[in-house]
């Protein structure tokens, strides 16, 4: 496992397992590659939890706050969510998100919609706006549409870099088959405690490279990719969905938390059980209610960053 962080792990370590919010943390997947430039990882994930802090300092909910620091990572193109999604089989994206609260359980996600920029955002109006917590493919896009979030061309969300990737998959899944093709990882994430213990939770994503059209991960599954209760943890998980989906790690993650684990230990062994358990590959970012955060992962990198009310600018590491 490689590690580039800001500050070393001992005193990252520290930094996690103080109390007290408000507080945000970020991740931007546990498929960062090893290749890339750190420095393009720190700079996205900074930018968003920052803009997650300011929305806490300003008054607004913790939802709110995780929602702006996804909404940033969306649109940053170096992130597999929104704007830079992994390509399908197809060569379309197709994303999906979701976001909880933790104070009232009210949740919200979209899944399979190719249209949305921001699906962060119709996740949260699934969640304010319907009696529903999961809407996917056309319906989604249509509630999207009504609810009067902003729709682009499929085309639009495709970066170069994405197109690439697709090729080289496609030319290998020629060869191999679509269902051999090693399905590389990404997704992004937030977690947001406020100072009296308010925690939420949101995560989005374009799911595996060279997915099947339709295929669905663990990312708007409430429990699996994201959960929030101000009575267990907020979190959010990463990578290999269908793994992650049979250990419903996200929710296993914050019952730890719950039993008396920290979340940095309740990081580290739900981590432990999707290796165990499902053979699976990823990571995960949580923050408890009295202001403590965790991550841990089991790939050779997860990009991901945090501030506390207090520091001047978040840390990263990757
Ligand atoms: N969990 C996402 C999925 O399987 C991918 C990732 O997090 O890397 O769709």
């Amino acid at each position: 496992m490689s590690y580039a962080g800001e500050l070393t792990k001992a005193e990252f370590d520290r930094l996690l397992d103080r109390r007290g919010g408000p507080a945000v943390l970020v991740h931007g997947g546990a498929g960062t590659r090893v290749e890339d430039d750190p420095a393009l990882y720190f700079a996205g994930t900074k930018r968003a939890a920052e803009a997650g802090l300011r929305v806490l300092l300003q008054g607004g909910s913790p939802l709110d706050a995780a929602q702006a620091a996804a909404l940033v990572l969306e649109d940053d193109p170096q992130f597999n969510a929104g704007t830079g999604a992994a390509l399908t089989s197809a060569g379309e994206v197709e994303l999906d998100a979701s976001c909880m609260d933790g104070t009232t359980l009210r949740a919200g996600a979209v899944a399979c919609v190719k249209t949305i920029q921001n699906p962060i955002l119709a996740a949260r109006r699934v969640c304010d706006d319907t009696p529903h917590v999961l809407i996917c493919g056309p319906g989604a896009e249509v509630f999207a549409r009504e609810s009067g979030i902003p729709q682009v061309e499929n085309a639009s969300l495709i970066t170069p870099r994405q197109r690439a990737r697709w090729e080289e998959l496609h030319e290998q899944a020629q060869k191999l088959g679509a269902d051999s093709v090693r399905k590389k990882i990404g997704t992004i994430g937030a977690v947001a405690v406020d100072a009296h213990g308010h925690l939420a939770a949101c995560s989005s994503t374009g799911g595996t490279m060279y997915k099947r059209p339709g295929r669905v991960g663990d990312t708007p599954i409430i429990g699996a990719g994201t959960y929030a209760d101000d009575h267990e943890a907020a979190a959010s998980s990463t990578g290999l969905g269908e793994a992650i989906l049979k250990v419903t790690l996200a929710r296993a993650a914050c019952l730890r938390v719950r039993e008396g684990d920290s979340p940095r230990a309740a990081a580290i062994a739900a981590v432990g059980l999707l290796r165990e358990r499902a053979h699976g590959d990823g990571g995960i970012i949580i923050a408890g209610p009295d202001g403590r955060l965790g991550w841990a992962y089991n790939t050779p990198r997860m990009s991901r960053a945090f501030i506390r009310e207090g520091m001047s600018s978040a840390k990263a590491a990757v």
